[in-house]
């Protein structure tokens, strides 16, 4: 047999070449699933479960994340997205469409016999040169301007169920994310210093920024305790104001009533020791930490402590506990041996307020108030807060993106636009099979505004052509005009996104692209 030539076509074995492509299927349908929902006028999804709970959302990563998807391929689009919702926050349904493309480019180039390393390798060098593509074309940001930070949240919003409000929710995230932000170390920005509380009941024009903490629970007053407290010792406690358990299940057998009265007043004189030991550290209000050993508190408990005029919030949850350590500056308590003053958080005021349909409690003037936010938010139903309140962390994470790379781009699809022509430019000065892979990454990149024009019900064919000749004149920022139907320069619309939520989208996208053209079969386990 004469030695295979180097440049021969590749040919597979028909069983590989079923796995790859069934993969390529069944991953290209779940990027078609999300597709419509791309952009300001993309539509939105009603996400149904089972159960009966209905979901209304226009995020990529919440609709795949519901979504019941089997395949091993399929799945990997659902990570994508997820790991997108990691590294950036937004841009989860672009990454899953662009991936979309790659894979549709990928499965041309396999029947044209490409062997499925060389599109890998070049994929992968198309997609470093987009990256410095984009980074040439970016604009620096800069931590004050406000104007800026709040243009940018926009655009996020301008494609949510709630865009209408935009003009409330950006300036909120901006000023959440800025108000945590420790100028020091930006690189140490938590998005969980931001508490989020969501009420049933008035619009989402209701919702606002409270200074101070707010709790989602009521106070606990059915033994008549306080509910508004002024000039307030708060102290957060991890241990709980009931009888001891014994460890091992048993039985007290009760056998007279003078013995009853026993137990009873063990009970009693335990509880009363303990709401002493409370009161003596001057705190006159209680936050306790939900139990699952046993009752946090009783109603014995709730009774003395109204008695001694304790306000009391109960159903603390484990994992809020650190953020109120740190806005409240007080120390969780674990025994109420450790009740001292000095772990004691100090607040003008603590009260129970009316908030639509419900009840919070506020908490306000707090003395060194620590490096946290708190919004509240407010929606006519739950679906609406529901979708509001992942709109709102969409917009979190995109002012979270510019602290960690201070680099704006334009929107509207010119970006892509913008790197499409300048591969398909580099490309022709690469070689044999590499060229031609890169090519097709760069027409690939072309669905973003090929879609946004879809979505937008006009022409794709005419929008991108346009398109493609006013950035081969050089007009680098010209983009979809979504809301006028035409094409203009988006850094003048006010269009602006993060550079990272683009960079990050098109380095996963092309990341999980070759990770499925490595795939040649797949291997059941039991
Ligand atoms: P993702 O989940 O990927 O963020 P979106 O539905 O938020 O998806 O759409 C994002 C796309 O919409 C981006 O390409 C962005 O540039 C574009 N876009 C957002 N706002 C506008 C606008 N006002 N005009 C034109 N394009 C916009
Ligand atoms: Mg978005």
């Amino acid at each position: 047999m004469p030695p295979k030539q180097k440049n021969e076509l590749y040919k597979e074995s028909a069983r590989k070449k079923d796995v790859r492509t069934s993969n390529i299927e069944a991953a290209k349908a779940v990027a078609d699933a999300v597709r419509t929902s791309l952009g300001p006028r993309g539509m939105d999804k009603m996400v149904a479960s089972p159960n009966g709970e209905v979901i209304i959302t226009n995020d990529g990563a919440t609709i795949l994340q519901k979504m019941t998807v089997t395949q091993p391929a399929a799945k990997m689009l659902v990570e994508l997205s997820k790991s997108q919702d990691v590294v950036a926050g937004d841009g989860t349904t672009s990454v899953v469409v662009i991936c979309g493309a790659l894979l549709k480019k990928c499965q041309e180039l396999l029947e044209k016999g490409v062997h499925p390393t060389i599109i890998s390798d070049a994929f992968s060098k198309a997609s470093a040169k987009a990256c410095e593509v984009l980074e040439s074309i970016a604009i620096p940001v800069n931590m004050e301007d406000r104007e800026a930070l709040i243009r940018a949240a926009n655009t996020s919003l301008s494609s949510k169920v709630v865009s209408q409000y935009s003009s409330l929710l950006s300036p909120m995230a901006v000023d959440a994310v800025l108000k945590v932000m420790d100028p020091a170390r930006p690189a140490m920005l938590d998005l969980r210093d931001i508490k989020v509380v969501s009420k049933v009941g008035g619009t989402i024009d209701d919702s606002e920024m409270v200074d101070g903490m707010v709790f989602d629970q009521k106070a606990a007053k059915s033994a008549g305790g306080p509910t508004r407290m002024e000039d307030a010792k708060i102290a957060l406690i991890q241990f709980q104001i009931s009888p001891p358990k014994t460890d091992i299940e048993n039985n007290v057998i009760v056998s007279d009533y003078n013995q009853m009265d026993r137990v009873y007043k063990e009970e009693r004189n335990y509880i009363l020791s303990v709401v002493k030991k409370i009161k003596a550290s001057g705190c006159n209000v209680l936050l306790i930490q939900k139990s699952i050993l046993r009752d946090a508190v009783t109603d014995l408990a709730l009774h003395y402590l109204a008695k001694a005029k304790i306000m009391v919030v109960r159903d603390i949850e484990r994992d809020e506990i650190e953020l109120i350590s740190k806005t409240l500056g007080c120390l969780p308590i674990a025994h109420v041996d450790n009740m001292k003053p000095e772990k004691l958080g100090s607040a003008k005021l603590v009260e129970e307020v009316e908030v639509g349909k419900g009840r919070v409690v506020k908490i306000t003037g707090i003395e060194n108030k620590g490096r946290t936010a708190t919004v509240l938010l407010r929606g006519s139903n739950k679906m609406v807060l529901e979708e509001a309140d992942r709109s709102l962390h969409d917009a979190l994470c995109v002012i979270r993106c510019l602290v960690n790379k201070r680099f704006l781009i334009a929107g509207g699809s010119s970006p892509e636009v913008q790197v499409s022509m300048q591969l398909a430019h580099w490309s022709k000065t690469l070689q044999g099979m590499e060229s031609f892979c890169v090519r097709a990454f760069a027409e690939a990149l072309e669905v973003v505004p090929y879609t946004l024009s879809e979505n937008a019900g006009l022409n794709p064919i005419n929008i991108v052509t346009e398109l493609r000749r006013l950035h081969a004149a050089g007009e680098k920022y010209a983009g979809i005009n979504v809301k006028k139907g035409t094409i203009t320069n988006m850094l003048e619309e006010n269009v602006v996104q993060p550079l990272l939520i683009t960079t990050s989208a098109i380095t996963l996208a092309t990341e999980c692209v070759r990770m499925i053209l490595k795939i040649d079969d797949i291997v059941p386990t039991r």
